[in-house]
């Protein structure tokens, strides 16, 4: 049956589900209502739980290659209606139609690249008439809990990992963004046995709902680490499983001999895109001093080149930052600089008003904030340590190489870093003494599948991503085998 994208229920045990309440997320470039979506209980949650519980036994027992042909029949489903689900994701997150397009084409690409990895039983000692075997064994239901900024990958991704793995799923999308999320699990249930996949939408109740639950094995949560230290207290409780991908505060360090517009360009964009929504952006950066008046002209030149609008114009290549709540997080920061006066905003921020002012609002009302760049904040300032999540950039300079390998890694975050240099020797060096779970040399933001991805610090525990990713929905077993028993007297 094909989708539609007007009317949207949760998913359990294979059907379409709905609740007594309902509520609805507005579309951020134009603050209309989205459609209305369905508003959990505990009893729904019960209701998925029990059947991704009843789900378990017969998908568990499905042969490796055959759930794994399931899901990749499922992502070339999801890439066959790649518009739908991008129209939908512009209008309930805000990006750009061409990059909602992308994250739908990347998530067909991540379901491919992971489907390809198989864990398979390894032999860790076959002697003296004994053998011993590491298995890995499916945790059983696990909860996924997804952010607004990805709404559609991080979905995918989690998805991706449970099933081929052998669990069961309710996956709850964000309250911002609930509407590919319950589309996406919709779609499945014309590919896997009922109760495999489901979905619940509602409100900021239900992810505390499903992290308490005793019928839960695993949490997968990517959010905010405010947010991921309630998740984990919750799981201790009842000893779930817990992966966390949090926050970030992505430090980029620029050497002196770098291509100046070569990489300010690419520095403008890993920050800027996504309105700057992104875990692993750049989020500070220290340039050498003897280059930065001339990078951080080159960094402005490139990003006056970005149009700020509704993702459904052509040519927008930011849209509004997701919702309100973002919105008077990022004034916030903007706010600090000014009142402190650490920093000098040298693009974006209309000072004056401590407001920011569109440059190009398409005659609408939306939550759109121009990209903005402050430099020289001090170490300790709040734009410096911070997340701020949305299109703020601090930039500030260094000269001694010990010392600012030591400022990048005075953070509590750990996520991603990068190191830019044409003497890549030098830049790897450099790279393999910063403290995070992506470190990029001469590009950033560029995560693969085959790669584990995950943060050290305060931005994570336990990996998304390649073979570790999926080691990460299994419990490990170590099976001992004697042919004959021996006497041990
Ligand atoms: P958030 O923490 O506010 O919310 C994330 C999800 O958790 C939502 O579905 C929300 O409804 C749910 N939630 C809220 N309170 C909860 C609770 N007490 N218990 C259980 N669930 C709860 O995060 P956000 O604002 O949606 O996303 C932005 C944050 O996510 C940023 O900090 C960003 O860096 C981070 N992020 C990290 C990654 C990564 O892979 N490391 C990827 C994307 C986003």
């Amino acid at each position: 049956m094909e989708l539609n994208f007007t009317t949207f229920t949760n998913i359990i045990d294979g059907k379409p589900s709905t609740t007594a309440e309902k509520r609805y997320s507005i579309n951020p470039s134009t603050k209309e209502a989205n459609p209305p979506v369905p508003v959990s209980t505990r009893e729904d949650l019960d209701a998925a739980v029990g059947a991704a519980r009843r789900a378990l036994k017969g998908w568990s027992e499905t042969p490796w290659e055959e759930r794994r042909n399931v899901l990749l029949r499922y992502a070339k489903a999801v890439a066959d209606r790649k518009e739908a689900f991008a129209e939908m994701l512009t209008r309930e997150q805000g990006k750009p139609l061409m990059f909602a397009l992308s994250e739908v084409k990347s998530s067909e690409g991540l379901m491919q690249t992971l489907a390809s990895v198989k864990l398979e039983d390894e032999v860790v000692l076959d002697e003296g008439g004994r053998r011993i075997v590491k298995r890995y064994v499916p945790l059983g239901v696990g909860g996924a809990i997804v952010p607004w900024n990805f709404p559609i990958s991080i979905m995918i991704q989690k998805i991706a990992h449970a099933v081929l793995t052998g669990n069961t799923i309710v996956c709850k999308p964000s309250p911002f963004t609930p509407y590919t999320g319950l589309k996406l699990v919709e779609l499945a249930q014309q590919f896997f046995p009922p109760g495999v996949v489901n979905a619940l939408s509602g409100n900021d109740d239900l992810g505390p709902w499903m992290t308490s639950h005793p019928g839960i094995d695993k949490i997968s949560f990517t959010g905010s680490s405010a947010t991921g230290r309630k998740v984990m207290e919750s799981c201790s409780r009842t000893l779930k499983r817990v992966t966390l991908e949090l926050g970030g505060k992505d430090p980029a360090i620029i050497l002196p001999d770098v291509d100046i517009p070569l990489v300010a360009s690419q520095i403008a964009f890993y920050s800027f895109f996504n309105s700057s929504q992104i875990c692993i952006a750049v989020k500070r950066i220290y340039v050498h001093s003897s280059i930065a008046k001339e990078f951080v002209t080159a960094l402005v030149a490139a990003a006056k080149q970005f149009k700020v609008g509704d993702g459904m114009e052509s040519g927008v290549f930011m849209g509004p930052v997701n919702n309100s709540m973002q919105y008077e997080k990022v004034m916030g920061f903007l706010e600090d600089v000014k009142e402190k006066g650490t920093g000098e905003v040298v693009m974006g921020g209309d000072v004056g008003r401590f407001r920011y002012k569109p440059a190009d609002k398409g005659g609408k009302s939306g939550f759109f904030i121009d990209p903005t760049i402050v430099f020289n904040p001090s170490d300790d300032s709040k734009i410096m340590r911070e997340e701020p999540f949305g299109p703020i950039l601090p930039v500030t300079t260094w000269e001694d190489e010990e010392e600012v390998i030591k400022r990048a890694n005075d953070t509590d975050m750990g996520l991603g870093a990068s190191v830019w240099s044409k003497d890549v020797e030098r830049a790897e060096k450099i790279a393999r003494r910063l403290e995070a779970g992506s470190v990029w040399v001469n590009e950033h933001t560029s995560p693969m599948p085959l790669a584990p991805f995950g943060g050290w610090k305060g931005s994570g525990i336990g990996v998304e991503n390649g073979r570790d990713g999926l080691v990460g929905w299994c419990n490990v077993q170590s099976l001992y085998v004697r042919r004959e028993v021996k006497s041990v007297l």
